[in-house]
């Protein structure tokens, strides 16, 4: 007997099983190729807040499951033994001139409304971090306490392991789908789901990361000129840009990895000569509306999507599954408003 089948074994569907058999549930997850085979199998992890001013409900939404992740991610590493490579490490970065200087000052303020106290966004000198922080034109970074870093891979195989230990399936190749049934399939899922209401949901944009064998200690990730430089507890450091523009559409071919590591050396000197461990490249599922795709599948009872993750998806997973056993189990509708299929098909 089952009680929700997911569809999808990436960030996304293993986090939605886990809470959904954490709360007692049946759950089978049916993967059609391997686990984290698609976007969540990449090096980076950078969970990585908005800025904290111009408050809305998505910024709400990835700030309490930024909150959330730690203690998500520790019990599920007790529940299957596996390292999820989470720590929340802070995060730096530069400010370039006197205008980013006042306007990062302003959102120190806004940090202490509307982080409550959770989490700071200070602005301090650069000599405090010695030499893995980045040159900064002002001599000033922003140092960010909610930031963390988890393994992207692991992070997913340790989902699985406590699914498992829980009693819950997991399925490769094809399998009967039984029960009510969430489709967390990535970018192949928004176009399927947009040929089925024959309007566009979104589609996927390219994204490159790369790894590189460098122990950096337990140091702050980094992030300038639009990159994420993060280090890992296994000795490596990854490294990915936060582009998606039209060169990255899903059908370009163009790879950036080289690009990729110049930049990354140009604002982390200690990286320069670092092996190449992995060229990683991936296809994010992008909504378009942006925001996550949560909720019920237009016309087809007892199916929900859970998709659009884009860049953050795995800084919102765990709030994202909380809602969606909310609405799959309890039929209980938490999903922020913004989020809904409705929203992104206009
Ligand atoms: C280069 C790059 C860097 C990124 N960096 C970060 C980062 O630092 N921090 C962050 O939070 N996010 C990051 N992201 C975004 C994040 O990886 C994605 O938002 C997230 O992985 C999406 O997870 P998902 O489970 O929705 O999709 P996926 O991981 O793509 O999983 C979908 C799964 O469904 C399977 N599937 C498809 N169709 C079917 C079917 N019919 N039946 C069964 N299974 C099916 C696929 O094989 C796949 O395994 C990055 C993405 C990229 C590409």
């Amino acid at each position: 007997m089952i009680d929700v089948t997911v569809m999808g074994g990436g960030v996304f569907g293993l986090s939605i099983a886990y809470v959904c058999a954490r709360r007692g549930a049946r759950v089978c997850v049916v993967e059609k190729r391997a686990l984290a085979s698609g976007a969540s199998g990449g090096p980076l992890g950078a969970l990585a807040p908005h800025v904290p001013d111009n408050w809305n409900e998505k910024k709400e939404f990835q700030f309490r499951s930024l909150i959330m992740a730690e203690q998500f991610w520790r019990e599920a590493e007790q529940i299957s033994g596996l390292s999820s490579g989470f720590r929340r490490g802070g995060r730096l970065q530069p400010i370039a001139d006197q205008r980013a200087l006042e306007l990062a000052r302003v959102r120190s303020g806004s940090a202490r409304s509307n982080w409550r106290g959770r989490a700071d966004w200070d602005v301090l000198p650069t000599c405090n971090f010695a030499e893995w922080c980045p040159a900064s034109g002002t001599g000033y970074v922003i140092f960010d306490t909610l930031s963390a870093r988890l393994q992207p891979k692991s992070a997913c195989l340790c989902l699985a392991g406590a699914i498992r230990e829980l009693g819950g399936q997991i399925r490769l190749g094809e399998a009967l789908v039984k029960g009510q049934v969430v489709w967390a399939t990535g970018y192949e899922g928004l176009q399927d789901l947009s040929e089925d209401i024959g309007r566009t949901a979104g589609d996927g944009t390219r994204g490159q990361a790369v790894s590189l064998r460098h122990d950096a200690g337990d140091v702050p990730q980094l992030f300038a000129g639009g990159l994420h430089i993060v280090p890992h507890a296994d000795g490596t450091v990854a490294v990915g840009s936060i582009d998606a523009g039209g060169s990255d559409s899903l059908h370009s071919s163009s790879s950036r990895a080289e690009t990729l590591l110049e930049r990354a050396t140009e604002i982390c000197p200690s990286l320069r000569g670092a092996p190449v461990l992995a060229r990683w490249a991936g296809v994010r599922p992008r909504a378009k509306s942006r925001a996550p795709i949560l909720g019920p599948w237009p016309g087809r009872d007892g199916h929900f999507v859970a998709n659009g993750g884009f860049k953050i998806g795995f800084g919102v997973a765990p709030g994202v599954a909380e809602v969606m056993a909310d609405l799959v189990l309890d039929g209980r509708d938490r999903v922020p408003s913004g989020f809904r299929v409705e929203d992104s098909i206009g």
